[in-house]
């Protein structure tokens, strides 16, 4: 194949990784769901936009298996979102308006159970009822489930803990303490007990419906998979079924319901611990072409398709400060 400057210079690019897309504090229901504001993220696009070649899954694929890239003068920035909120509808929208092409990453668990992702559960129990009763609801599944309460209690005073250091101890002893099993079954519950008697459609509340998932891809967005139920794919033992039912499934499951071909997936959390490296996952599986993590790092045509970076905006990140940022992925900082 020909190659010239102009590819070599535009075949690289930042991957973006969005969660949560919030309205203003002031009308959001649920205003202890930290994320991205919809206004900074239209200020975000803007200025993506303005300096940055705004590239989509197929570009991506082209640069990842020596297809012809983009030609722009700038590096691209490839948009994805994770976990399949119902915020993703909203933000889907606006970037058709603007002409943009994203990929948008979801559990199946929401679609074939009708039952919410694992830290998601989190997110929005404890956002709605506070870590203190979280924590009383936890400890009475414990309790009925017969699991060892001093192994897996977590204390929490008001008065004494930080609140953002308690948040952290309960997402790591769920992703990693618990197991898969136990995790799975206690957050279940008590999105049961809590959740769900507070709302009438918990599930819309939280996730995309299989019509908004429709809606998106006929604006000409791209899915692709996020395990079935959020799980760490490094940090979990999974046996051949569970890897079957976490990370194959889902790829037939959303090819043959939305009739559509399923190439790439992002992981989970994504940091080095729930990752696999790419000869750890082609020897498990090639069903995939692309697979994303959360490095912060420029993917170019010499990136392994399946160890591809992506940076996770906060929610203070203002559009300056984002563009600082891919900058210095850019020169590799
Ligand atoms: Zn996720």
């Amino acid at each position: 194949m020909q190659s010239n400057n102009l590819e070599k210079i535009n075949s690289s690019y930042v991957g973006l990784c969005y969660h949560y897309i919030r309205q203003s504090k002031q009308t959001d229901p649920f205003p202890r769901i930290l994320g991205t504001n919809i206004d900074e993220f239209q200020n975000h696009l803007s200025m993506l936009q303005k300096n940055y070649q705004i590239i989509s899954l197929e570009d991506a694929m082209n640069i990842s298996y020596g297809g012809t890239g983009f030609h722009e003068k700038s590096s691209g920035v490839l948009i994805t979102f994770d976990d399949g909120l119902s915020d993703h509808f909203t933000a889907a929208k606006i970037l058709y308006e603007l002409n943009i092409s994203a990929i948008f990453f979801i559990p199946t668990c929401i679609l074939q159970e009708k039952l919410p992702a694992n830290p998601i559960i989190i997110h929005y129990t404890i956002a709605v009822f506070g870590v203190e009763k979280f924590l009383k609801e936890f400890r009475t599944i414990l309790e009925n489930n017969k699991l060892d309460k001093k192994l897996f209690d977590i204390q929490y005073s008001k008065d004494t803990d930080n609140v953002w250091d308690t948040i952290s101890k309960i997402k790591s002893t769920f992703k990693y303490k618990l197991g898969f099993y136990n995790s799975r079954k206690i957050l279940l519950d008590i999105y049961k007990n809590l959740f769900c008697t507070q709302y009438k459609n918990p599930l819309d509340i939280i996730h995309l419906t299989e019509s908004q998932i429709r809606k998106i891809l006929e604006m000409g967005h791209y899915i692709g998979t996020h395990t079935h139920s959020h799980i760490s794919v490094a940090a979990t033992e999974l046996n051949l079924a569970d890897f079957a039912k976490e990370i194959i499934f889902p790829k037939n499951y959303l090819e043959q319901k939305f009739n559509t071909q399923v190439n790439s997936f992002s992981y989970p959390f994504g940091g080095k611990d729930d990752c696999l490296s790419s000869s750890e996952l082609i020897k498990k599986t090639n069903e995939y072409k692309l697979a994303f993590t959360v490095k912060e790092i420029l993917n170019t045509k010499n990136t392994s398709p399946y160890e591809l970076g992506r940076y996770q905006p906060t929610s203070s990140d203002t559009s300056f400060k984002l563009n600082n940022i891919i900058k210095e992925i850019i020169i590799g900082k």
